[in-house]
């Protein structure tokens, strides 16, 4: 019987990949190419190219990929861009650094998406950008975005730091819009040994101007041309994410597969009301995160659920608990609790539960077990 069951389990990941790793980092100090090195280049052209996408434009987090790649798409102050308000707030961080105003929007409560009807009613003539987030690993619908974006003459800029070849409807994540941003945080799908982000477009001209701004504004060096900043992708992160990028296709099927396993086994507490957030996208969900509601059904309150799994041994989260407009640091953009419902409940209800590549079937049975322990079958 499996005792404690991690929430994520990276060092089980890396194991096997131990000396690939080492020989990839030692080429780095050997060559001495720390900045924007041979590695940078190799891996910004092989993650673009497996996301079917022209240009990869490595930065030091996901966090700066969403700032400085919506300034790449020409967006600053004034500008509105449309974002979901229950998502990492580094989505609300990256629209600000940009300069440019946040617009947050409600989610489906089945899907925990953005919902493109209340972003509808958010458009203004100032409104310059859609920025879907592809929460936990799922896409929004990349043919409703289109439509929205068309309808509204807006551009389309992805959140997909949790979206690494996330597949739906034919398109892979951040291959949707004018340009996308990546995270490469330790525990993303696809994660490196710090931090790292990339942003990667089809346009030539925002690519050009993404790689300036990373590089303190100098397309070329000491040549100012834009107020940039300092936020490349170092190189031993991309030596890292070099060894890692071959094994991404692999692990999202895992995880797709932990996931149905865990579909199964919960299906009986669906009476329980404990539901999981709604997959409308088969295989191509690649389950960063496989978050459960526990509904006001459920006998049992999710914060107390979270409790007890965590005294048996089961670690668990909560992606997220309170929703951007909620946060203490932004009462400043003006809205209040009852703005937006589906997000506020979800931050109630919903509980990510152990989920990684490498998790086995005993674990999750475990998992299970241990729920049905808890509620009772
Ligand atoms: C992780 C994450 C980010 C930020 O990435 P960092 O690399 O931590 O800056 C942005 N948006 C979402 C949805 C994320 O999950």
């Amino acid at each position: 019987m499996p005792k404690n069951i991690p929430f994520v389990d990276l060092k089980l990941q890396h194991q096997p990949l131990k000396s690939e790793l080492e020989n990839s980092i030692q080429a780095v100090l050997e060559r001495g190419d720390f900045i924007l090195g041979q590695a940078v280049e190799k891996f910004e052209s092989s993650f673009a190219t497996a996301c079917g996408v022209e240009n990869g434009i490595g930065v030091s987090s996901g966090t700066n990929a969403i700032a400085l790649g919506l300034q790449a798409c020409g967006i600053g102050p004034g500008d509105e861009v449309i974002l979901p308000a229950n998502t990492f707030i580094a989505t609300l961080i990256g629209v600000l650094h940009a300069g440019a105003t946040p617009v947050l929007v409600d989610c489906h409560a089945e899907t925990a998406l953005i919902d493109l009807e209340a972003a509808q009613k958010a458009v203004t003539s100032k409104t310059k950008v859609i920025l879907p987030v592809h929460l936990y690993g799922q896409m929004v619908a990349p043919s409703k975005l289109k439509d929205f974006a068309q309808g509204n003459n807006l551009i389309i800029f992805e959140d997909a730091a949790q979206a690494h070849l996330a597949q739906r409807e034919g398109y892979y994540g951040g291959s949707v819009g004018t340009a996308a941003a990546f995270s490469f945080y330790p525990s993303k799908n696809l994660g490196c040994f710090g931090n790292g982000g990339m942003v990667i477009t089809n346009n030539a001209e925002v690519a050009n101007k993404m790689r300036s701004l990373r590089n303190y504004g100098a397309p070329r060096k000491y040549v100012h041309e834009e107020v940039g900043t300092n936020s490349r992708l170092d190189t031993i992160q991309a030596a890292v994410l070099n060894v890692k990028l071959p094994y991404l296709e692999g692990w999202n099927s895992d995880r797709n597969q932990a996931a149905q396993k865990y579909d199964t086994l919960l299906s009986p507490m669906k009476e329980k009301g404990i539901i999981p957030i709604q997959n409308l996208s088969g295989t191509g969900h690649i389950y960063h995160l496989y978050v459960i509601r526990v509904t006001d059904k459920s006998p049992i309150n999710r914060d107390i659920l979270k409790e007890k799994l965590g005294a048996a041994g089961v670690s668990v989260g909560i992606h997220y608990p309170i929703p951007c407009h909620l946060q203490p640091a932004y009462q400043n953009l003006g809205y209040k609790q009852g703005d937006f419902p589906n997000s506020e409940i979800l931050s109630q209800q919903i509980l990510s539960l152990p989920m990684y590549p490498v998790i086995n079937e005993e674990q999750i049975n475990h998992v299970v077990e241990t729920m049905f322990q808890i509620i009772g079958k």
